[in-house]
């Protein structure tokens, strides 16, 4: 059997792969999730495209995770009359929140406070970093600015402050309807753009709560005061986004690698998942191969230790999204052959305190002491799951769940391979000889593997995963 992919694959549709015979060729290059960009799209296209997604991975029996990214409070310019201007370095400009259309000399906002949270000195950089201004006054509703980088500046570009400290809600109003659109859609995972604190995360949870929606969340570390408080949201969330196009923008770009690794380092120890995110294959977008630096991203990412990484442009509006997951799929998978044994001892030779904790990490243990071909759980809330991935075993996970809640949210976990599982029967012998019956028929195992079972006894009863089992397939009675 080919080897198989530890790292999930997390893919945005758009226009690029909408169509459902490439968004299907997407899927079988190996797409684990799909991201619903809220930042564009309707309401009905995201539903519409969310069912073609839950066919698609049905007629596969291939579970496959839907997450909706939330637009969150990004601060942009107003039009201009002309749809764009040349600015060049030197040039004097005033953003202005009363003007209606802009010209060459100034430009509205869509954030009308902006001109109360800037002071002379301060740094702004419009177009994702592309165009850099510095404040030299504010008068009134005008910021008057002198351009340090020019370029062109066309409608609606974002801005961000250089070291952040905008004020801005996280949840904006688009965000608060739009988490019912995800909820509707029975979205996996809600991702909060732009939270400060944990505070955001936990008004986006009781969000989509309230509506009476499931979805896990994804926090967006993309503003500076996320850094600060980077390991309270880790806390509150359920899943960690590098969202480096943002972060780079607030922080500086050369932060961007060594905060990768203390975020990535972080979200793990505390048995959350982490995607990596934005221009991973940034050229595939106009180019059937990336170049030897997006591999590299991709390959240092997989080695940092992420659960994910995130295809945006090049899938939502690239002339590739086929090639692109498809380079993705066998870069991680080379970077995943060369990953550090000592990596899965270090958190298995860790203290514990819970049961089912303990283990999970002997089933980590044994199968760097045994030839093992597999772990499998039998999971109901997928927590077991969740510690043996974190502890990066070399051999497949394979999650039995009756849940359909915890096989998606695993899909974004490292290793992790969530398959339906019904325990219907109460008679242990019959349950155990069922997973393993379930896995032989899908190919992960074969008569005579070694295997390890984690379950949780009595056996049909609701509780805590308390026992390892070690079993040679086919050799069950
Ligand atoms: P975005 O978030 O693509 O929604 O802006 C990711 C990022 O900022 O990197
Ligand atoms: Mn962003």
């Amino acid at each position: 059997m080919a080897a198989i992919r530890k790292t999930k694959i997390v893919a945005t549709l758009g226009p690029a792969s909408k169509d459902p015979e490439v968004l299907a060729r997407m899927i079988d290059a190996g797409v684990n999730v799909v991201r619903l960009n809220f930042s564009h799209g309707t309401a009905e296209e995201h539903i519409r495209l969310a069912e073609r997604v839950r066919a698609l991975a049905w007629e596969r029996r291939r579970p496959i995770g839907v997450l909706c990214d939330l637009q969150g409070p990004k601060i942009r310019i107003g039009k201009f009359a002309q749809g764009k201007i040349q600015l060049s370095a030197g040039d004097p400009f005033i953003l202005d929140a009363e003007c209606p259309l802009g010209d060459q000399e100034r430009v509205g906002l869509d954030y009308p406070t902006l001109p109360d949270e800037v002071e002379p000195g301060a740094v702004l950089l419009l177009d994702d970093g592309r165009i850099v201004m510095t404040v030299n006054a504010v008068r009134g509703r005008e910021i008057h600015c002198t351009v340090k980088v020019g370029g062109v500046l066309s409608d609606n570009k974002g801005i961000n402050r250089k070291g952040g400290g905008l004020s801005a809600a996280a949840l904006t109003a688009k965000d608060r309807a739009d988490i019912k659109t995800a909820v509707a859609l029975e979205a996996d995972y809600v991702a909060v753009s732009f939270p400060r604190c944990a505070a955001d995360v936990y008004e986006a949870r009781r969000l989509v709560q309230e509506a009476g929606g499931k979805a896990h969340i994804v926090a967006k570390v993309e503003r500076a005061e996320a850094v600060a408080a980077l390991k309270e949201i880790i806390q509150a969330a359920d899943a960690i986004m590098v969202a480096r196009g943002d972060l780079g923008v607030e922080v500086g770009d050369a932060v961007i690698p060594g905060l990768q690794k203390k975020i990535i380092r972080l979200a793990r120890s505390h048995n959350k998942a982490v995607i990596t995110a934005t221009q991973m294959m940034e050229s595939m977008v106009a180019s059937p191969i990336p170049t030897r630096a997006e591999v590299s991203d991709v390959a240092n990412a997989v080695l940092d230790g992420t659960d994910a990484v995130m295809l945006s442009a090049e899938t939502a509006i690239g002339k590739y999204p086929v090639e692109a997951v498809e380079a993705m799929h066998r870069v991680c998978l080379e970077a995943e052959s060369e990953e550090d044994e000592l990596h899965v001892m270090r958190r298995a030779m860790e203290v514990f305190h819970r049961i089912d904790e303990a283990i999970a990490m002997s089933a980590v243990y044994v199968s760097q002491h045994l030839k093992v071909k597999a772990i499998a759980t039998l999971t109901e809330s997928g927590s077991t799951a969740i510690w043996i991935s974190r502890a990066y075993p070399q051999v497949p996970i394979y999650a039995l769940s009756a849940v359909k809640e915890t096989r998606r949210k695993l899909t974004l976990f490292r290793g992790v391979h969530p398959y339906p599982f019904e325990q219907n029967v109460d008679d242990r012998d019959q349950i155990l000889h069922d997973a393993e019956e379930e896995l032989r028929s899908r190919g992960a195992v074969k008569n005579g593997d070694l295997i390890l079972l984690t379950i949780g006894e009595p056996i049909g009863k609701p509780g805590g995963t308390n026992t390892l089992k070690i079993v040679r397939v086919g050799e069950h009675r």
